[in-house]
């Protein structure tokens, strides 16, 4: 492998809730031309089929940690770069598997995303606690969504219609029937639609799995921020770390989360237009069997949800605000999760407080991730899942693997949806309406 030898460096400005401020390093790793978007064909990456290659992914969130995972158990050697891995979303993250409950009028294309990553939990959750020894708390109990006024159920009842249209199984049920399932909810629920194929991981335990599992598999996990590309002949050939080195490779994976926009002195049009959105959230000590599913409603006009874990720990979300990278926890944020929750399980109020965080959701202008190769050769990207990217780690993984093998393969729906060259510019667009013809 062609890499340096792990570093363990402090990183600076990174705040109590383990979010960094130090992405502006004046740093950049680049060299050489920018010239990827003036290039007339090559934008897929062709790579030897089943050839092992060095591979370094930056950023070790759930999406990047997965792909690591993924690439060394397919004998690519494999370095990661984060100064704190899994201290970004996925430390803040409910972990729901829940596209079904979450479907969206118009977000069609999601839920299939989300569908099928979600068939793909059960066994990557068993080969992962196979392989790390730790259990990531995988339940497959379903969410209950609950109403409460006339309106309420009114858009109950059309969203079952729409679920129904769509070949989703839902079941809906009385106020009566919803309290016979979960009798910790409240007594003025009136009705509620039962996901029975939706679930819930504890992304905590995943990251601690994905690290565990990375180091048995011999990969490299450098704590140390990526401060740029090394570029050369136009093509991502690496990346340089804050501290001034460079860890060559022959295809670099930039999961960065929230921070993957501003990645220095990468061209325009090759990085991808994430955004941070804010989500602020709060873990109870509960005790098992307080609640058998994930239960949701909306409640003063946003969406409250509690997921409980196997230890009896109950998760209140979450706040989604447009703050850019602030990751403050406020009292107002607080307020609203418990005043929410309280509405739909009374007893919740009751149990202690163990954590709230905050975390930045990766977001994108069409709320679609965006896997798959870059309008820069040797670069890919896994990154932009907003509110989403527990779901879609195991389908993310698979996707960027089947990238390193040479082409999207039997993902080719999904690599179109989810192209990072939706978004570029002139020549991008092109490349992308060319390579989609
Ligand atoms: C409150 C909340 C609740 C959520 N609930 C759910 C849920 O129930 N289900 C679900 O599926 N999703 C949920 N999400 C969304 C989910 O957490 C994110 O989509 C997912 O965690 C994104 O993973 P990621 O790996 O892309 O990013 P992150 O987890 O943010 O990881 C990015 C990593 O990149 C590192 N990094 C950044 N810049 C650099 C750099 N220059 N060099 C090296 N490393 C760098 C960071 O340190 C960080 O570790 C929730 C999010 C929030 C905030």
């Amino acid at each position: 492998m062609r890499t340096l030898k792990p570093v363990r460096t402090a990183y600076p400005g990174r705040n109590r809730l383990g979010a960094s401020d130090a992405r502006e390093s004046g740093e950049t790793g680049l060299r050489g031309g920018l010239a990827a978007l003036d290039r007339k064909d090559l934008i897929r990456i062709m790579p030897a089929k089943g050839a092992n290659m060095d591979v370094v992914v930056v950023g070790g969130g759930v999406a990047g940690l997965s792909v690591a995972w993924r690439a060394a158990q397919a004998g690519h050697a494999v370095t990661l770069a984060d100064p704190s891995p899994g201290s970004g979303a996925t430390h803040a993250a409910a972990g729901m598997l829940a596209p079904v409950s979450e479907v969206s009028y118009t977000e069609e294309p999601l839920l299939r995303l989300g569908l099928a990553s979600l068939e793909l939990w059960p066994s990557f959750a068993a080969e992962l606690a196979r392989e790390s020894g730790v259990d990531v708390d995988h339940r497959a109990e379903g969410t209950l969504d609950v109403a409460f006024g006339a309106d309420d159920l009114a858009a109950l009842d059309e969203m079952a219609g729409f679920m129904g249209g769509l070949g989703l199984r839902v079941e809906r049920l009385t106020g009566r029937e919803c309290r016979r399932v979960e009798p910790m909810l409240a007594p003025a629920v009136r009705g509620g639609l039962l996901a029975p194929g939706d679930a819930w991981v504890d992304p905590r335990r995943v990251t601690a799995a994905l690290l565990a599992a990375l180091a048995r598999r011999g990969a490299t996990v450098v704590a140390e921020h990526v401060a740029g590309l090394a570029v050369e002949g136009g093509a991502a050939r690496g990346v340089r770390l804050g501290g001034g080195r460079v860890i060559a490779a022959d295809r670099v994976v930039l999961a960065a989360g929230a921070w993957s926009g501003s990645l220095d002195g990468v061209p325009p049009g090759v990085l991808p237009p994430v955004r941070p959105v804010k989500g602020q959230i709060m873990r109870l000590h509960g005790a098992p069997g307080f609640l058998g599913h994930c239960v949701r409603g909306v409640v003063h006009g946003s969406s409250a949800y509690l997921v409980p874990r196997g230890d009896g720990e109950i998760v209140l979300g979450a706040t989604q605000e447009e703050m850019g990278f602030d990751t403050r926890v406020t009292a107002g944020g607080l307020w609203e999760l418990l005043r929410d929750a309280r509405e739909l399980v009374p007893g919740v109020t009751e149990l202690e407080v163990a954590d709230v965080c905050a975390g930045l959701r990766p977001g994108t202008p069409d709320n679609l991730p965006v896997l798959g190769p870059a309008a820069m050769e040797g670069l890919l990207l896994a990154t932009g899942h907003h509110r989403g990217g527990v779901l879609l780690a195991p389908l993310t993984a698979a996707m960027l693997m089947a990238e390193l093998d040479g082409g999207p393969g039997p993902y080719a729906r999904e690599a179109e949806v989810c192209s990072p060259l939706r978004f570029g510019g002139g020549t991008a667009r092109a490349a992308f309406a060319a390579h989609h013809r």
